[in-house]
C-alpha cells in the first residue's frame, strides 16, 4: 500500500491529522503530509473518503 497527500489539493483542514496522527502530520506549508505508510489503528481508506478535498491518495 502506498499513501500520499496531494499537496496541491490539500486545504489544510486538519481532519486527517485529527483522525490519525499516527500517519498524518503537518508539513512546513500548513498542509498534511504522510509520515508513515501504514497503521493498525486507523482506517486509512475511510479517512481518504472523508477528506473534503479528495487529496489523500491510496
Ligand atoms: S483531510 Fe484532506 S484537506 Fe484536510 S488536511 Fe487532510 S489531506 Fe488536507
Amino acid at each position: 500500500m502506498s499513501i500520499k497527500v496531494d499537496q496541491a489539493l490539500c486545504s489544510g483542514c486538519g481532519l486527517c491529522v485529527e483522525l490519525c496522527p499516527e500517519v498524518f502530520s503537518w508539513g512546513s506549508e500548513g498542509k498534511a503530509v504522510v509520515k508513515k505508510q501504514e497503521s493498525e489503528t486507523c482506517d486509512l481508506e475511510e479517512i481518504a473518503d472523508q477528506c473534503p478535498m479528495e487529496a489523500i491518495e491510496i
